[in-house]
């Protein structure tokens, strides 16, 4: 067993949705940020890489490489999910707090939960996401930015397949194609 944690943290700048967990949210406004801006997927990211000893998410997807403008958070998260598979480890769990005022995030959390389940090749009952306010307090409360927090647990499961996807959707089925046959196995 293997067990980490992440934070993320971006602050709202101008734009009209926001994008957690893969989801895109209508808001009255934007995230500033290099990539997407999803603060769940980079927090959640971290906490996986943390548990793997693999560095930080900054290490593997720097903001300075222009590649990752704009980019979908989702190539951040199949990037750590395949490390982990080629380490020789399965999900086990995930539980993860958004902290905001707004928006309110209970609309989406099924849709949420359902992206990181297929991302990460695990069963939706394996990954919570929590959201909370700060009761007004601080900069979160105050609604100048929006945060994360991710804590994972790993467990080993048998082999460590070496992953040959060429591009994302490669790789979500290569994922799958594992981890559904870990579960035939048992
Ligand atoms: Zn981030």
């Amino acid at each position: 067993m293997r067990i980490g944690q992440g934070i993320d943290i971006h602050a709202f700048g101008t734009g009209d949705h926001v994008v957690l967990a893969g989801v895109h949210i209508a808001h009255e406004r934007g995230v500033m940020a290099h990539s997407d801006g999803d603060v769940v997927i980079h927090a959640l990211c971290d906490a996986l890489l943390g548990a793997l000893a693999l560095g930080d998410i900054g290490h593997h997807f720097p903001p300075t490489d222009a590649r990752w403008k704009d980019a979908s958070s989702r190539h951040f998260l199949l990037h750590c999910s395949g490390l982990m598979l080629e380490q020789g480890y399965a999900i086990a769990n995930a539980d993860i707090s958004v902290v905001c005022e707004t928006p309110k995030l209970a609309p989406h959390v099924e849709a949420m939960r359902c992206n990181l389940a297929a991302d990460l090749g695990c069963a939706i009952g394996a990954i919570s996401v929590k959201a909370t306010t700060s009761e007004l307090l601080g900069f979160t409360g105050r609604g100048e930015g929006i945060a994360a927090l991710a804590v994972v647990l790993l467990e080993q499961r048998q082999g460590a397949p070496v992953l040959s996807a060429k591009d994302d959707s490669e790789l979500i089925a290569e994922i799958s194609r594992i981890t559904t046959q870990a579960e035939m196995d048992g």
